[in-house]
């Protein structure tokens, strides 16, 4: 439902009307177009979509899915027959809608949690000198991720001891001793 013009400074941003249609080429949909009377902006109903300007829309749904079902970008890219960076530009659309899509299930069961296991993994980013630890909350009756944080720590094991090694020990500068 278009409530009002998009321009930010315009005067009387609910003076609009329609303006014709346009045949969206991704989902070939019929969009109704708008044109603001006083400012002369002209917007549509997908300006207000939250995937405006997206090319490849109807892959969102198959892609959230895929990912989720531990699927790699480029073998996603595969399946849905899009270009590899089409999947790389539309993990970060389809985390903030995962993450509100969160925040709805957490308000609808705040209160009725009543058993929470809390469990940790440590992984890399992309080489055993960048640890991560991830530590997740789960509801334990519904089997439900209540929360999660990434965080980095420092390197340990054996691969750690030579970078080390290289760092200088800064002397002591009450006693001047390394
Ligand atoms: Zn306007």
């Amino acid at each position: 439902m278009i409530t009002s013009c998009p321009n930010k400074a315009c005067a009387a941003p609910q003076n609009f009307c329609r303006d014709g249609f346009f045949r969206r080429k991704d989902d070939s949909k019929m969009i109704q177009r708008y044109r603001c009377k006083t400012c002369g902006e002209r917007f549509s109903a997908a300006t207000f979509s939250e995937a405006f300007r997206q090319k490849r829309r109807r892959i969102n749904g198959s892609l959230l899915k895929l990912l989720s079902s531990n699927v790699s970008q480029r073998r996603a890219a595969i399946f849905l027959g899009v270009n590899r960076k089409t999947i790389e530009r539309r993990v970060p659309f389809l985390g903030k809608r995962c993450r509100r899509m969160n925040d709805r299930f957490l308000r609808k069961i705040a209160g009725n949690v009543h058993n929470i296991q809390i469990d940790d993994l440590i992984t890399k980013e992309n080489s055993k000198l960048k640890p991560l630890t991830v530590s997740i909350a789960v509801d334990e009756h519904r089997r439900s991720i209540l929360g999660l944080e990434v965080s980095q720590i420092p390197a340990f094991g054996v691969l750690a001891l030579p970078v080390l090694c290289f760092e200088v020990p800064s002397p002591c500068k009450a006693c001047d001793l390394p």
